[in-house]
């Protein structure tokens, strides 16, 4: 086991150890949010003809070379071809068609007028203008050509995906398995947030910000409860989580008389990769397998509500989203403007819970608040961790540095834009 590694060490080692969990068919209605297992290639045109854009005339350009405000040229009106329906015949020289928007354009014609910039009088239509080539007519695959790649593996479905995937007649598709996630915490002062807080004892918060932070990646949360701090109590719990993908625990893993976490986990057969990562928050992190190959990744994270909190973002969710297929594993990365200098000793990373605004072109962050492990509320108020190397020892005002962006709420406009 390697103890106190670097931050990007011991994630290398989780992704290393972690590999996208099996496909499996769903309904694309289903599918929201969901990771495509495989490629969709296109097997059809979309759209499938010549169609019209507009509720209006089909038309031969060359009829209307000559027509003007003053000359409109009459055309007498052969067919109509409604949405759905299919041109019956090809619209001669002199003729124009009635055309409904999405129905297809008849063969031999090559423009199609608004019906509002013509007149009708019985049989005929008035045209007073020549439209340009092709002018409001889609064309047949403009939006998609068949043999196309249209979403890679990895892509996470959203709407306009869904859309897509059903033009495409794809009403079934591969996507991966949501990860499981078995999330135990520990310790003899934690009680549910129904219970009774007298004499020192806590609500277990990390077992809603975990359970959160799953459902937030897209993993699916399986809560073990509560085990008491004996090595019986624990071991009993970290049982009920033997079948998930993924076994995340909570407290009880630094170096106390009660700190059971990693004697439990080798007892079960789990050989620890890592123990102790050169973080604040975060430092006494725990990973391993359990039970051989099969067996689900297991991450001791600490007990303090903010180094919780930070090693899932920095460890447990990049994992969780490999397992789930995802091309990219991390947040978006912006580069902010210091609103403050920022001081620590220098030897490990830390995860600095930060403020951001926007202001002219530039992002700048501020502290959001109490920096101890403990202090919950900076992780609400603040939009992102600002990665403070772990050499560095000050970072002034006015530099600049990479912060995760966790809450891209305070792009959010006052405004709609329009
Ligand atoms: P430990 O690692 O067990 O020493 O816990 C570190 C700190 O985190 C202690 O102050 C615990 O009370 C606190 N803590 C542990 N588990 C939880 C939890 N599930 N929710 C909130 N705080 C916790
Ligand atoms: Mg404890």
């Amino acid at each position: 086991m390697r103890t106190e590694l670097a931050a990007a060490e011991a994630l290398a080692l989780i992704l290393e150890e972690t590999s996208p969990l099996a496909p499996e068919s769903v309904d694309v209605r289903a599918a929201f949010g969901r990771v495509l297992a495989e490629p969709v290639v296109a097997t059809r045109r979309i759209p499938p003809a010549d169609n019209s854009a507009m509720d209006g005339y089909a038309v031969r350009r060359s009829d209307l070379a000559a027509a003007g405000r003053e000359r409109p040229v009459s055309l007498r009106v052969a067919f109509e071809i409604a949405a759905g329906g299919a041109p019956q015949q090809a619209l001669g020289a002199g003729e124009a068609a009635r055309i409904f928007t999405g129905a297809p354009i008849p063969s031999g014609a090559d423009a199609v007028v608004r019906q509002e910039d013509v007149r009708r009088e019985g049989e005929s239509v008035l045209v007073p203008l020549c439209p340009a080539p092709r002018e409001h007519v889609r064309d047949a695959g403009e939006d998609v050509e068949p043999g196309e790649l249209v979403l890679e593996a990895g892509t996470a479905i959203g709407a306009a995906h869904a859309g897509m995937l059903a033009a495409l007649g794809r009403s079934v598709v591969s996507v991966r398995q949501r990860p499981r996630v078995a999330l135990l915490s520990s310790g003899d002062e934690l009680v549910e947030p129904d219970g009774d807080v007298a004499g020192g004892r806590i609500v277990s918060s990390n077992s809603y910000t975990l359970a959160a932070q799953c459902r937030e990646v897209g993993a699916e949360p399986v809560y073990l409860g509560i085990a008491r701090d004996t090595p019986e109590a624990l071991e009993q719990r970290f049982r009920g989580g033997l079948r998930a993908d993924v076994l995340v625990s909570s407290a009880g893993v630094s170096v106390g008389d009660r700190d059971h976490v990693r004697g439990v986990l080798a007892k079960l057969g789990c050989e620890l990769r890592f123990w102790g990562v050169r973080i604040k928050p975060g430092f006494p992190l725990a990973f391993g397998r359990l039970a051989g190959d099969g067996g689900p990744l297991v991450f001791g994270l600490p007990g303090n509500p903010v180094s919780a909190m930070v090693t899932f973002e920095e460890f447990v969710r990049p994992a969780l989203r490999k397992l789930m297929g995802h091309r990219t594993l991390f947040r978006p990365l912006v580069r902010a403007r210091l609103g403050e200098r920022l001081a620590k000793k220098p030897g490990r990373l830390h995860f600095v819970r930060v403020a951001l605004e926007r202001r002219g072109g530039e992002i700048v962050a501020r502290s959001a608040g109490n920096q101890s492990s403990g202090a919950l509320l900076p992780m609400l108020r603040g939009h992102g961790l600002l990665v403070f190397p772990a050499e560095a020892s000050e970072l002034a005002a006015g530099e600049h540095a990479d912060v995760q962006v966790l809450d891209p709420t305070f792009l959010d406009a006052p405004q709609p834009g329009f």
